[in-house]
């Protein structure tokens, strides 16, 4: 195993953590407490900037622009860009658009690459991903039940979703409809291309979530689809290859969350050991970096820290390695350790900051909020450790494969 970082990437690195901390980090002021449309012309202008570094969205595949890097590459460069919750669009990496230009370029027609993949990997275009649904549980999608019925040469959608993330100004969106109902459990859905001006695309609201809308790229959207109409052609894959996509879109997506999360973890770390040293607590001028209590929290959170970093890039190795099945386990665990890591950290920042940190003066309460459904979404703590204990398990009852 070796975790050595290139000569090349370590420059990279440098250049995006030099970028972050000079034209990102301030910006989270207008994130916070400024005007929404000045925020999106400041990141546009940050963009233009990080493509003229030659920065621009590593994680592309090489014909369109990225740099080929391995996943321990992409992990590192998710880990520099995740320091701020701006920094995944400034470098346009951002969810859900990298997860789908990943399905497009494995699953898409050259016709479809060029209509879609090639404006969303520029940056000219966002699309969401619609899968999940109000009244069906999302941990088990072959619950799901919005259909999508030929009718001549289209499908015709109908069905209700939620929390199709930055649905709000996406140009379209890739919705999961079953297909053939008689079909075994994952073969009855497949993955359609919907544009959002497409007739009977309806996104009725952004869900307000931790007491907050949002809106643009940052905004969870309830969308009905109503007899909605689109081209047989807008089949992304096979019919019926819904869940084999959505595995691939899952996957190798799970280390750049967790990297992504690291990055948060780091930060708010960094933070929390700042104010330990500035904060004045004792008649005797000392400061709370001089408590023990604070001394025992900085070493376990730099310890748990640590040791998810090293679980994150084993992961990432095995990928490289072996490929994304024969990390299935470490996938699992990873998914489940760093996002407690990475919530324990912003917490006990918090608490070190004291009332200031759950201010918006900080950049610590808007994480809270929006980094809570980590341990939520791409399959809940409970799923990955439902599936991991038991292939666990099983190897001892006498069956390897688990
Ligand atoms: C911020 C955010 C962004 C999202 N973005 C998108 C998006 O862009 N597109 C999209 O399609 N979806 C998105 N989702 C939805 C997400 O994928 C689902 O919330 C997730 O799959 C869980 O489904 P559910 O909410 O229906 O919860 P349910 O399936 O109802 O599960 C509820 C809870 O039950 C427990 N549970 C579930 N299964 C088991 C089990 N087998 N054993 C024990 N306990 C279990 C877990 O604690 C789980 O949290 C997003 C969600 C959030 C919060």
């Amino acid at each position: 195993m070796d975790f050595q970082v290139s000569e090349e990437m370590s420059v990279r690195l440098a250049m995006i953590d030099e970028f972050m901390a000079r034209e990102v980090i301030p910006l989270e002021g207008e994130l916070l407490h400024g005007d929404p449309d000045e925020l999106a012309e400041a990141v546009a202008a940050a963009q233009a900037k990080v493509k003229q570094m030659g920065l621009w969205a590593p994680n592309h595949p090489v014909e369109f622009g990225g740099l080929g890097l391995s996943m321990v590459d992409h992990g590192l460069f998710a880990e520099a860009v995740g320091r701020s919750p701006l920094g995944m669009s400034v470098f346009g990496t951002q969810a859900p658009d990298a997860g789908n230009i990943e399905i497009l370029h494995k699953y898409g027609t050259p016709e479809q690459k060029d209509r879609w993949l090639r404006p969303l990997v520029d940056g000219e275009i966002r699309s969401c991903f619609s899968m999940t649904e109000p009244e069906t549980a999302g941990s088990n999608p072959v619950l799901l039940e919005t259909t999508a019925v030929v009718d001549g040469d289209d499908y015709v959608i109908n069905g209700q979703k939620w929390f199709t993330s930055s649905a709000d100004g996406a140009a379209f969106a890739i919705v999961m409809a079953v297909t053939d109902p008689d079909a075994p459990p994952h073969r009855r859905a497949s993955m359609i291309i919907v544009p959002t001006d497409a007739d009977g695309f309806n996104l009725v609201r952004n869900v307000s979530v931790m007491g907050h809308v949002g809106s643009g790229h940052a905004s969870h959207g309830e969308v009905i689809y109503q007899s909605c109409r689109v081209p047989r052609s807008n089949l992304l894959g096979g019919e019926g290859d819904g869940f084999v996509i959505a595995q691939d879109r899952l996957g190798p997506g799970r280390i750049h969350h967790c990297m992504r999360w690291l990055g948060i973890a780091a930060r708010a770390f960094d933070m929390m050991c700042e104010r330990a040293n500035q904060r004045v607590i004792g008649n005797d001028g000392s400061r709370l970096a001089d408590r023990q209590v604070i001394q025992h929290w900085a070493a376990e959170l730099d310890a748990e820290i640590r040791g998810a970093r090293l679980q994150v890039l084993h992961a990432a190795w095995v990928i490289d390695q072996h490929g994304a099945k024969a990390a299935r386990d470490e996938i699992s665990a990873i998914k489940f350790v760093v996002a407690n890591t990475m919530l324990k950290a912003v917490d006990t920042a918090i608490q070190v900051h004291g009332a200031l940190g759950v201010t918006d003066d900080t950049i610590l309460a808007y994480w809270y909020r929006h980094e809570r459904a980590a341990r939520i979404y791409d399959g809940a703590d409970e799923v990955h450790k439902t599936s991991l204990g038991r292939r666990l398990l099983r190897r001892y009852a006498g069956d390897q494969a688990g």
